[in-house]
């Protein structure tokens, strides 16, 4: 008996820690969606346990609907006092300031009391009368939030602002899934955080990775476009992800800070392809606020960023960067240009 159970004992440890050469993706719901990582070769299972909770790990500390994490403190401690947290969250708090900054708050994670307020994704979500939006802005701006680095303390100077990570902390658990993978040996694998992609290490055939773009009106999984790309992140930001229609009007979770109300261009979605998914992810949901025009510009004059615009027309424009490396794969989806 002893002996049985001491043989499946060990046939089940060398069957975690046997490191597999062919791929596999395993699937845990994290982030409010469902994250996969696939794995190609130089892998254990341990390597999927160890990597889902370094990414749970992030999701503790910086989820908003997570009491206990740091961004819930923060947000609790609004106009009392100013909240020690760990580097990385104080880190990205300023990576978002940053690019709030360089997008004149387009991106703004002070829009806290917006999304809380219009439930997108909820069972609450409703439209907000004008007054409550109105009131509500008064708190919203970037540019309140202090930041002590001496001290790692993020504070929030009024009774009412709150910070909203989810514009940007799903595309830093993916890099830091893939910093993790590297350091554990993982030679190549693909990361899809609810749509969050980011590829690294050479595939076994040795060609480029191949990422297919969401079709803004379509279910996850159908694609208007192909991008190959050697390595990096591609990450979308658009009005499919979570909305609720009324009275014709497509309410979705992309907030326009200056207005309050869910941004209303015509554009569809917007990705932006980068180095890191920290990047792509930040970039995707403030590129989207500016819209077409300034965004086309505003990616043009960044040297690392590229991006692939779908207009409600079904136009798409894609940066100069961008011309040989994408292909089209639906006839309604043809590429338009300014000239
Ligand atoms: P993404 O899907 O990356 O574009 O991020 C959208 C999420 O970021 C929303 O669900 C909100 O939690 C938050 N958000 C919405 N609008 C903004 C904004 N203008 N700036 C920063 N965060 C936002
Ligand atoms: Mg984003």
């Amino acid at each position: 008996m002893i002996l049985s159970v001491l043989l499946i004992g060990t046939v089940f440890f060398f069957f975690l820690s046997c490191r597999k050469t062919d791929p596999e993706t395993k699937t845990e719901f994290i982030f409010g969606t469902t994250c996969s990582i696939t794995l190609y070769s130089e892998y254990s299972q341990d390597t999927f346990t160890q990597v889902f909770s370094r990414v749970r790990e992030i999701e503790n500390k910086m989820s908003v609907t997570i009491e206990s994490s740091e961004v819930s403190e923060i947000n609790r401690m609004a106009g009392v006092n100013a909240v020690t947290v760990t580097s990385e969250t104080f880190n990205l708090i300023t990576t978002a300031l940053g690019i709030a900054e360089e997008t004149e708050g387009a991106l703004d994670i002070t829009v806290g009391p917006l999304v809380s307020e219009w439930g997108i994704g909820s069972e609450n979500a409703h439209v907000p009368p004008k007054h409550k939006i109105e009131k509500l802005l008064e708190h919203v701006d970037y540019r309140k939030v202090v930041l002590d680095a001496d001290n790692q303390t993020v504070f929030l100077p009024e009774k009412g602002m709150r910070i909203d990570l989810g514009a940007i902390a799903k595309g830093y658990a993916g890099d830091q899934a893939v910093m993790f993978l590297r350091k554990s040996g993982v030679k190549s694998g693909i990361i899809d955080f609810g749509g969050n992609i980011i590829v690294f290490g050479t595939k076994q055939t040795k060609e480029p990775w191949k990422v297919g773009i969401q079709q803004p009106d379509s279910n996850r999984g159908s694609y208007f476009g192909i991008l190959g790309l050697a390595e990096g992140a591609v990450v979308s930001s658009g009005t499919y992800e979570r909305y609720f229609m009324k009275d014709g009007i497509r309410f979705h979770h992309i907030i326009d800070p200056s207005t309050g109300f869910p941004v209303r261009n015509n554009v569809d979605s917007v990705t932006i392809v980068a180095g890191s998914g920290t990047s792509a992810d930040g970039y995707s949901t403030a590129v989207f606020v500016l819209g077409l025009e300034r965004g086309i510009q505003f990616v043009e004059n960044k040297t690392d960023l590229e991006a692939v615009f779908v207009t409600n027309e079904k136009n798409v424009y894609l940066t100069k960067g961008l011309k040989d490396s994408f292909t089209q794969t639906k006839a309604e989806y043809p590429i338009a240009s300014f000239e």
